[in-house]
């Protein structure tokens, strides 16, 4: 049988399947609401979906989605203990960034996300979201790899984007790719830390 939050989520989708509230409705040939685990401690959000996600309704599914399944594989997660959704549900023209007037526009549907997972653990995926969720105008870069605070209960820790370590494909020492290794396991111990001190799951 289906939990509560199992139903809820089903029909925050269902309602999401009819929203309007931004141009992009129009472009897109389907929602891409978000996927995993309803009861995930750990939860990633993107920018937006791109071509793949848009032809199949499901999040990070193409290039820059499977280097994200890897960087999981990496430290033992798998992609059905998380839940995976970005801060757009629709694809923007050319996979350019979200205005601010659609991510303003999507925002509820993400919010009601985060209340119904209510995860121990965000991670945000590049700029857009990790600027969205932390208030800031601040850049990845300087913001990757440290752990923040959202609304004073749920820790956020922002990552690289996995399309710019498709970019950026170096492993040497410093790169992107080097510092998403140690981000990667610096996620892997806080969650066991989270764990242990929450017994959520
Ligand atoms: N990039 C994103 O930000 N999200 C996706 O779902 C796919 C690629
Ligand atoms: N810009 C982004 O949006 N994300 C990155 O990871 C790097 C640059």
């Amino acid at each position: 049988m289906k939990t509560t939050l199992e139903l809820s989520l089903e029909l925050l989708i269902a309602h999401a399947q009819t929203c309007q509230r931004c141009p992009l409705h129009r472009s897109r040939t389907h929602l891409v609401f978000g996927e995993g685990n309803p009861h995930a401690d750990l939860m990633f959000i993107g920018e937006a979906p791109g071509e793949t996600e848009d032809q199949t309704g499901r999040p990070f599914v193409g290039k820059a989605g499977q280097l994200l399944t890897q960087i999981l594989a990496a430290v033992g997660i798998s992609r059905e203990e998380v839940y995976i959704t970005n801060v757009v549900k629709c694809r923007p023209p050319g996979n350019r960034v979200p205005t601010k007037g659609e991510m303003d526009a999507c925002w509820d549907w993400l919010a009601a996300q985060i209340a119904l997972v209510n995860p121990l653990l965000i991670v945000t995926l590049g700029n857009t979201p990790t600027q969205k969720l932390l208030g800031t105008a601040e850049g990845i870069t300087q913001l990757r790899g440290r752990f923040f605070t959202w609304k004073g209960k749920i820790e956020v820790f922002p990552m690289f984007h996995p399309s710019y370590l498709l970019r950026n494909p170096s492993k040497k020492k410093g790169s992107p790719k080097y510092l998403t290794w140690l981000d990667i396991k610096a996620v892997k111990e806080r969650l066991s830390l989270l764990r242990s001190r929450n017994r959520k799951s």
